[in-house]
């Protein structure tokens, strides 16, 4: 624990903690300690673990990353914070990331983008941008996340760590920052599969307060973590063909193909019709569950209240107008348009379709294969800067990992190389629904 107080201390610069639990951190790793000895400590115990600010903790801040909630205190925890306490994990700190998780480059955070420790200039990823710079600048041993659109994997690429978003349902969102709640995951990062299996071995589970959370009994990700098998793995040609992707990110996944080929897994190129309509499936439908889970903040029951406010029409109007930063408005007012009277059959209700023709073909493909092979995302980390300048560009960024988040599909983000300027580039996997346990084990046996 002290060395990762220390690390925090040195690299503050990279702005990935938002507050570290000093005082709290050092009490419960004595505690632990006192476990260990009598024998009694829980399955993580002494893993030190930074969370991502849009989950609660009991007694702790939480601001999501927003001056909105700057000033809030969660009352109860998150299921997912009880079970890391339950088996002895120590909570180190909560980690930035965009606001709201609205983003893929850390920068929408009302407190300052996350760099990037492999070179400083540049994005640490979004939105779970803390996270994966914590794990990667050695700041913790491994961080929670979560992921709706590619929030755990793409930072997860741009940092050189591994990162998995679990099957839809497989880990509970109580206590979580809802952003768009048909897609929202918690999970991982960390530096190997191993602590990513154990961590989310935890995590994972029926949960009474997430009523859409499986019952489905959580195999034993880390005893399975050693079952070599030889897989059939299928990697998607629209991904490696598309426009905007790095030709250094093709030749290093290409590279990977061919290792995998000749380790004797069965590697083929499959088609997926659908790749130019992901995006703009993923941003209407996240928009709009958006537009309709941030209702809540009105100044009335919790977060900002304007102190200009006069009446009930000008606190909600004046919070939400100071409370809120631009990306966030900007994804109330869309999802709010595309739910409206008059739109809503030609946006909404269209996407909904398209979102299951998209979850049919991609099915369809997995009863082909184990795995489908992407890239994680189409660039390495860029200059911090650069996303602001061209939002719909940056939005394009989330082509490979929307299609497990549309889909409800578990993938993970593994570091399969490095470019020509020694940036991180990530290869991601998805597996079948539940079958988080192959997706480990794979990962482990190629990593
Ligand atoms: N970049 C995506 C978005 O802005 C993903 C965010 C996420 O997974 N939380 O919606």
């Amino acid at each position: 624990i002290g060395f990762y107080l220390q690390q925090i201390k040195e690299k503050s610069h990279l702005n990935a903690f938002l507050e570290v639990f000093e005082e709290e951190a050092l009490a419960n790793a004595a505690r632990v300690q006192d476990k260990i000895m009598l024998g009694t400590a829980g399955k993580l115990a002494g893993m030190v673990i930074g969370i991502k600010d849009n989950i609660s903790y009991k007694g702790h801040r939480m601001t999501a990353a927003s001056k909105m909630l700057e000033n809030y205190v969660s009352v109860y925890s998150a299921t997912v914070i009880e079970r890391l306490l339950a088996e002895d994990a120590i909570i180190i700190g909560r980690l930035n990331c965009d606001e709201f998780a609205m983003g893929g480059s850390n920068e929408t955070s009302y407190y300052g983008p996350v760099k990037n420790y492999i070179d400083q200039t540049r994005v640490s990823g979004g939105s779970s941008g803390g996270s994966a710079v914590a794990v990667q600048a050695n700041m913790c041993l491994a961080a929670l996340g979560t992921d709706t659109g590619g929030s755990i994997r793409q930072p997860a690429a741009f940092c050189g760590v591994v990162g998995i978003k679990p099957t839809y349902s497989r880990v509970s969102r109580y206590g979580v920052v809802a952003y768009a709640s048909s897609f929202d995951q918690v999970g991982p990062i960390t530096h190997s599969v191993e602590d990513a299996a154990l961590i989310l071995e935890v995590i994972a589970g029926k949960d009474e307060h997430d009523n859409v959370s499986s019952s489905l009994e959580v195999p034993d990700y880390t005893t399975r973590l050693h079952e070599d098998a030889p897989r059939k793995i299928a990697y998607i040609e629209e991904t490696l063909n598309h426009e905007g992707l790095d030709p250094e990110i093709k030749s290093a996944i290409l590279h990977n193909i061919e290792e995998l080929k000749a380790e004797g897994h069965i590697v083929e190129p499959v088609s997926f019709a659908y790749l130019d309509y992901v995006v703009a499936t993923y941003y209407i439908l996240t928009m709009a569950e958006s537009s309709s889970n941030l209702s809540r903040y009105d100044g009335v029951r919790y977060g900002y209240r304007s102190p200009k406010a006069t009446d009930l029409e000008s606190v909600y109007k004046l919070s939400r107008t100071e409370g809120f930063g631009e990306e966030v408005k900007r994804r109330i007012m869309l999802g709010t348009f595309v739910l409206s009277a008059g739109y809503y059959d030609a946006y909404y209700a269209k996407a909904q379709k398209v979102r299951r023709l998209i979850k049919e073909q991609v099915d369809e493909l997995l009863t082909q294969y184990d795995f489908l092979l992407t890239p994680t995302a189409p660039t390495v980390a860029y200059k911090i800067g650069t996303s602001k300048e061209d939002t719909l560009k940056s939005y394009l960024e989330d082509v490979y990992t929307v299609i497990a988040s549309l889909t409800g599909l578990p993938a993970i983000s593994l570091p399969c190389g490095t470019n020509s300027e020694g940036l991180p580039i990530g290869m991601q996997l998805i597996g079948k629904r539940f079958e988080e346990d192959k997706l480990l084990s794979f990962s482990n046996q190629i990593l």
